[in-house]
């Protein structure tokens, strides 16, 4: 049985404020939100990250995107959200379990990442 976090979330282990479950997917409130809904989806397998993905995974990921939408309603967020897949150290994961964060509120985000001024 894996250690990792999310896998033991996943699997009821380690309490926490589920979004929605299916025998392959499972959904969460982040513990520490930077919108005012802000919740992951992950897959019950345990996948470290993209950077682990591939073709044999491919009906699995398009599961988790294509029940954003779903989710996301079900949050309130009928209006548009945000997904990000952090990977990897530049893309400054720090849970090495695949997840996919959705984001949203009552107003828009604001861009995405700080433009550097040359
Ligand atoms: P990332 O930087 O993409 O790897 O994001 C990991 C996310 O997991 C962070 O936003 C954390 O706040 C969140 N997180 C860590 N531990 C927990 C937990 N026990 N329950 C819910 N969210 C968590
Ligand atoms: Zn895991």
């Amino acid at each position: 049985m894996s250690e990792c976090i999310f896998c033991r979330i996943a699997r009821g282990e380690i309490p926490s404020k589920k979004v929605y479950e299916d025998e392959e997917i499972f959904a969460f409130h982040d513990i520490n939100p930077i919108a005012p809904v802000h919740f992951m989806i992950v897959p019950k397998l345990h996948i470290a990250s993209l950077m682990e993905a591939d073709m044999s995974h491919q009906m699995l990921l398009g599961r988790m995107l294509a029940k954003t939408n779903d989710l996301a309603r079900s949050q309130g967020l009928t209006e548009g959200f945000r997904t990000i897949i952090n990977t990897g150290r530049i893309g400054h994961q720090e849970v090495y379990h695949l997840h996919i964060h959705i984001l949203g509120g009552p107003e828009p985000l604001g861009s995405m990442l700080k433009r550097k001024t040359p």
